[in-house]
This record gives structure tokens, sequence and C-alpha cells, in this order.
């Protein structure tokens, strides 16, 4: 838990109604998306690590109590860390989960995250052949979180497909209670 495997993280009153959460932004992703926001979050070198960031938490608690923080694992893409499981179970004792992902690699236990955005790609980011036969998998794997996204990012040139995808996912995201939201793009 002392290798630096985090790039940065954030606090602030997002993600958790009523909760400070704590925002970790994991260096390294799976895909390569041009307009990717967190570049520098994926190729620069890591800061933090989970100690530190248990130190920081730490820290929270001290002043706004014992259960006032969920956690955010975020990037990048969390879920590429080997030991992503051990991660998972050193904050889920004391702190609600979410998680922000592309859905390519599902975690072992979905049920330990009560929120998940699931985030749309498009086949300009290398992305897998089967990936939304993978991402409609990931919308029924996370149907047990209580808030469901799906985030897309709105790019001109790439609104056919991601409509072309939503035709495809309709009823696997109507059945599993999923809510999609478009994100205006800015290039930084
Ligand atoms: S999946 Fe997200 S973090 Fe990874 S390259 Fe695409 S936009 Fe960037």
């Amino acid at each position: 838990m002392n290798k630096k495997i985090i790039y940065n993280y954030y606090d602030g009153f997002v993600d958790f109604p009523n909760k400070y959460s704590l925002t970790l932004f994991f260096s390294g992703c799976n895909l390569s998306c041009p307009f990717c926001y967190n570049k520098h979050v994926n190729s620069d070198t890591p800061n933090f690590s989970i100690n530190d960031i248990l130190e920081k938490k730490h820290k929270i608690e001290i002043c706004f109590g014992k259960h006032s923080i969920g956690i955010v694992f975020s990037g990048g893409e969390p879920t590429l860390q080997n030991n992503f499981e051990e991660i998972i179970n050193t904050f889920v004792k004391s702190n609600p989960l979410s998680i922000h992902t592309n859905g390519i690699i599902l975690p072992e236990h979905p049920n330990k995250f009560q929120s998940v955005i699931l985030s749309l790609k498009t086949i300009d980011c290398g992305i897998p052949k089967n990936y939304i036969e993978r991402f409609k998998n990931a919308l029924y794997y996370y149907n047990s979180c209580e808030l469901k996204q799906i985030n897309i990012v709105k790019i001109n040139k790439y609104m056919n497909e991601y409509m072309e995808y939503l035709d495809i996912l309709k009823e696997d995201v109507d059945n599993n209670g999923f809510d999609i939201k478009f994100i205006e793009y800015y290039k930084i």
C-alpha cells in the first residue's frame, strides 16, 4: 500500500449526498481517447500511495467525524490496479464507495459500490472489438448500485456513434435503471 499509484486526489461534496467525498485519480488507462481530459493523469508519474490517502482520510475524519467520507475511485482507469480488491477492502468497512470506469474490466464484487458512473467510449479510443457487449455486461454487473449513471462526453464528431450504441443498449439501460448524462467537452 506504499506504492505510488494515484496521480492526484480531490476532496469535495459532489459524489455522495451529505458526505464529504475523496476522489482518487488512479494513474494509467487501458484506452486512449483523443478527447481525454485526464491525459496527464495517465501519463505523468503518480504522486500518492494508498497509505498517503489513508492519512488524508484520517485527518478529514478528525474534523468531520468517522463516517463523514465517501471514497470515489476514478482515474485513469481504477480497475487496472493489480491489487484493486485489496484497495476496495481497505476502505469499504468504513466508507461508502463509488467508481468511475469505462466498464472494460469488472471488479470482483460490484455490490461493494454504492454508486457507479460508466463512461461510454467510441471506436476512436482503442476500445476492444467486443466493447459494446462488455459495456452491456457492465450494466447488469453494477445493477446493485444505488446510483447508476452513464456519462457520455458530448463531441459532435462522435455523436452518431454514441446514438447507435445507445440504440443497441437501450433495453439494457432501461432494465438496469441507469441515467444517461451528456457532458459538454471543453478542450484543455
Ligand atoms: S477512458 Fe477516460 S481516462 Fe481513459 S483515456 Fe478515455 S477519457 Fe481518458
